[in-house]
């Protein structure tokens, strides 16, 4: 893999050129494999251009040329997609009680992948060495193919500085310098984001919002989290604190919540939230195995409730379906103030039926401005339990490669 995309001076016409090859590969990376002449419809660029960029590269090994493809009438013309093989990116991905590495290909294939388990009492060092041994676990021998190493951390981040500032399901977890503890390690740029929101831009990259430049994803796990796309970019707000939805007061007499509110959205709606309100109904539990985990207080993830949920546990699918109607009121507010076309559900959530996603829907529907849902579509994401990971990959190719188009 060359240079073309390796930091240097600010130079407009370099700018723009590294901006055009960006371009180009979104293009591939959304439509699958294409002409040049359609790139160049597609661009508005003229076709000499695009001629000279995509020479340039595919000499730098990003893009392949596959086999004519079908044609009008004349020469039939000569296609191109993607190389997968161009680079490598390692996506990681941690919260209270679990690390997840991924090592994905240009082609947003998962190439290898661990996971491992962290005590929410360790101490920092303790759990940045787990981080680093599960990161090292993916890497592959041809190590200089990989670009970066993006890592999404959860609670309260600074990205810029690299330092996982907060987190309340680690207690030990404050002031962490991780962006240099895994550079030092691994000697290879790397990235911090917001692991819930980072989901965001796994969806813009690889999941179902790659064809949407405004959209919103709510991920959903222990914790819950927005992402906010905007124009095509992840909206981080000035202090990064942007897409915080957990605390949004959904029941005015709700019972009290850690933050000191009553009724915010995380007590009926997140994993955690879900849990405890099982916790304090556990004689209504049917699930066994989900009855065993919290007798032996062991965590139990949003996977779990929800699929107890479609197993018939009416427990859970009562808590569940509460769960939904005050996401739809809270995402309401959100939909008035944003706009978005497109909202992405990722997390547990993904696993429950469609009668569920309709209460939620319902929800918004009412409660926001007519406008607003007209054309307003709800998807599930497709990147399962993979879409944290996926999105701290993503936020490597955001810095690395350019944001998408
Ligand atoms: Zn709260």
């Amino acid at each position: 893999m060359g240079n073309i995309f390796a930091d240097t001076e600010i130079d407009r016409n370099l700018l723009r050129k590294k901006s055009n090859f960006s371009r180009i590969l979104d293009l591939l990376r959304k439509q699958g494999a294409l002409s040049k002449l359609d790139i160049a419809k597609l661009t508005r660029m003229n076709t000499s251009s695009v001629g000279t960029l995509v020479d340039e590269l595919i000499r730098e090994g990003y893009i392949n040329e596959i086999g004519p493809g079908s044609s009008t009438g004349g020469r039939r013309p000569v296609l191109l997609e993607l190389n997968p093989h161009a680079c490598y990116i390692i996506g990681v991905d941690f919260e209270a009680t679990s690390i997840m590495a991924v090592l994905v290909n240009f082609g947003a294939q998962i190439i290898k992948e661990r996971k491992a388990s962290i005590n929410p009492k360790d101490d920092k060092l303790t759990i940045v060495r787990k981080i680093n041994d599960t990161i090292r676990s993916v890497i592959e021998k041809d190590k200089e193919k990989i670009i970066g190493i993006g890592v999404g951390v959860p609670g309260i981040v600074d990205t810029k500085k690299g330092i996982g500032l907060y987190y309340n399901g680690l207690p030990n977890w404050k002031d962490v310098p991780i962006r240099d503890f895994i550079q030092m390690e691994f000697s290879l740029p790397t990235y911090l984001e917001k692991n819930i929101r980072s989901m965001a831009l796994a969806e813009r990259y690889f999941g179902v919002g790659k064809n949407y430049n405004n959209f919103i994803c709510l991920g959903v796990r222990s914790g819950m989290a927005l992402g906010i796309i905007i124009d095509g970019k992840l909206y981080k707000g000035s202090s990064e604190t942007a897409g915080e939805i957990a605390h949004f007061v959904v029941e005015s007499n709700g019972p009290k919540c850690q933050c000191g509110q009553k009724g915010c959205l995380q007590i009926y709606s997140s994993g955690k939230g879900i849990l405890e309100r099982i916790r304090k109904a556990k004689g209504e539990l049917k699930d066994i195995s989900i009855k065993n985990k919290i007798e032996k207080e062991k965590s139990v993830s949003l996977w779990e409730i929800v699929r107890a949920a479609r197993n018939g546990d009416r427990l859970c699918q009562g808590l569940l379906k509460e769960a939904m109607q005050y996401i739809g009121k809270a995402v309401a507010e959100i939909v008035d103030v944003i706009n978005p076309e497109l909202i992405i559900v990722a997390g547990g959530l993904t696993l429950a039926g469609k009668e569920y996603f309709t209460l939620m829907e319902e929800e918004i529907k009412r409660k926001s401005v007519n406008m607003a849902t007209r054309a307003l579509r709800i998807e599930k994401s497709q990147l399962g339990e993979y879409a944290g990971a996926y999105g701290a990959a993503a936020a490597v190719l955001m810095e690395k490669v350019g944001a998408p188009y």
